[in-house]
């Protein structure tokens, strides 16, 4: 009788490119178990409500399956629905709500512990994915305030700024897009960033569009200048030349990036490059220095979040479980893809 506290592939993360890597092992018949900390593609749960991918469908599409949307490219809610559908159409094995939190060797075997709600458990794989993103793992100001109740590192929706005074801090798309939405949305928004301009990866309509914002007078910038304090009322501020400002906000959103869980893999023994975070894979089977734990999707890249995202890195359970004619055909693949796009 088999084991049911054991299978073949364990994989950690329910993202796009995780349940690619479980369709990928239950179509060679290898038996699997996914578990998220969240929702099926909770990355995608928390992504700002009607955000449009920038990246077409079919580039999306994970399986093979057909990902058909309303207009050229999908929405967030669009996802969502492609997403759980493929998980039904595949009869994924899904564990939601339930965090891998340490990983440990035991007879050969990984052992993976697992916090739920209702408790722990541990469940032993002969293979490890982890493929848990970067999304969960915001990159902090480091001031006081921060983890006040009206201050947060995801932008959820522009329609709750309606009316109030709005600080977003960052000058990479997110935070592009977060003020152009909240101002058009009618609330008074302060772009805060510590760069002298915007990062030149902003897409090239955002741009011009925020620029003439500025201009006219429309959504304030403070470029320059970086976040001392937060508190109920105020996001204080200091500019090159020393200039403390108090900028009323009612809301703040600090979309200053985020990173992979270094904790988690340090715990799991992955061996990763200091300064850029990476991790050391072995590119033809994305397996770490740890036998039988592998890294697949937006965790494999360290700190540089835009350099593997759905469209390249849908192919990675190919690598990981495919022989060499598949890798082959994987890595053709993943060459199709231009990157850098998402962020
Ligand atoms: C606003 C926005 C727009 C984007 N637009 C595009 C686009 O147009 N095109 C594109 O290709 N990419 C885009 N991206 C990037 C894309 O979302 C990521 O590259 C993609 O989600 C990576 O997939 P993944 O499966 O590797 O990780 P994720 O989708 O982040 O999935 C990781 C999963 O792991 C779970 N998890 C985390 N820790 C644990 C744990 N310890 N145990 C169990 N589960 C865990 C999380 O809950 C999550 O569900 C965008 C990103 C953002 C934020």
């Amino acid at each position: 009788m088999s084991d049911p506290s054991h299978v073949n592939a364990l994989i950690a993360g329910a993202g796009p490119i995780g349940l690619a890597c479980a369709i990928s092992a239950r179509r060679r018949g290898i038996d699997h178990l996914v578990v998220d900390a969240g929702a099926i593609v909770n990355s995608i749960v928390r992504y700002p409500v009607g955000m449009t991918f920038f990246t077409t469908p079919e580039r999306l599409e994970i399986g093979g399956h057909p990902f058909t949307c309303g207009g050229a490219k999908a929405t967030r809610e669009e996802a969502l629905k492609y997403y759980r559908g493929v998980v039904r159409a595949e009869q994924l094995r899904v564990r939601t709500y339930t965090r891998l939190v340490g990983v440990e060797r035991q007879d050969g075997r990984v052992a993976c512990r697992l916090a739920t709600a209702f408790g722990s458990d541990t469940v032993t794989c002969d293979r490890l994915i982890i493929a848990t993103g970067y999304f969960e793992h915001a990159n902090l100001l480091g001031v006081p305030g921060e983890t006040l109740p009206h201050v947060s590192h995801w932008f959820d929706e522009a329609h709750l700024t309606s009316g109030r005074d709005v600080v977003i801090v960052g000058g990479k798309n997110s935070a592009v897009e977060a003020a152009l939405q909240c101002y058009r949305a009618g609330a008074g928004v302060t772009l805060v960033y510590r760069g002298e301009a915007l990062k030149p990866s902003v897409k090239f309509w955002l741009k011009p569009d925020l620029d003439n914002r500025i201009a006219a007078g429309e959504i304030a910038a403070r470029f320059g200048s970086e976040v001392v304090a937060i508190t109920e009322r105020h996001v204080t501020i200091r500019d090159g030349h020393g200039t403390v400002e108090h900028v009323p906000a009612a809301r703040v959103y600090a979309l200053t990036g985020y990173h992979p869980d270094f904790d988690l893999l340090a715990a799991a023994g992955v061996s990763c490059d200091a300064p850029t975070g990476r991790p050391v894979l072995d590119p033809a089977t994305l397996q770490s220095n740890v036998p039988g734990v592998y890294l697949a999707g937006s965790v494999g890249a360290g700190r540089n979040i835009s350099e593997v995202f759905i469209e390249n890195g849908r192919f990675d359970g190919e690598r990981i479980f495919g022989d060499a004619s598949s890798r082959a055909q994987a890595e053709r693949r993943y060459g199709e893809s231009p990157r850098p796009v998402g962020e």
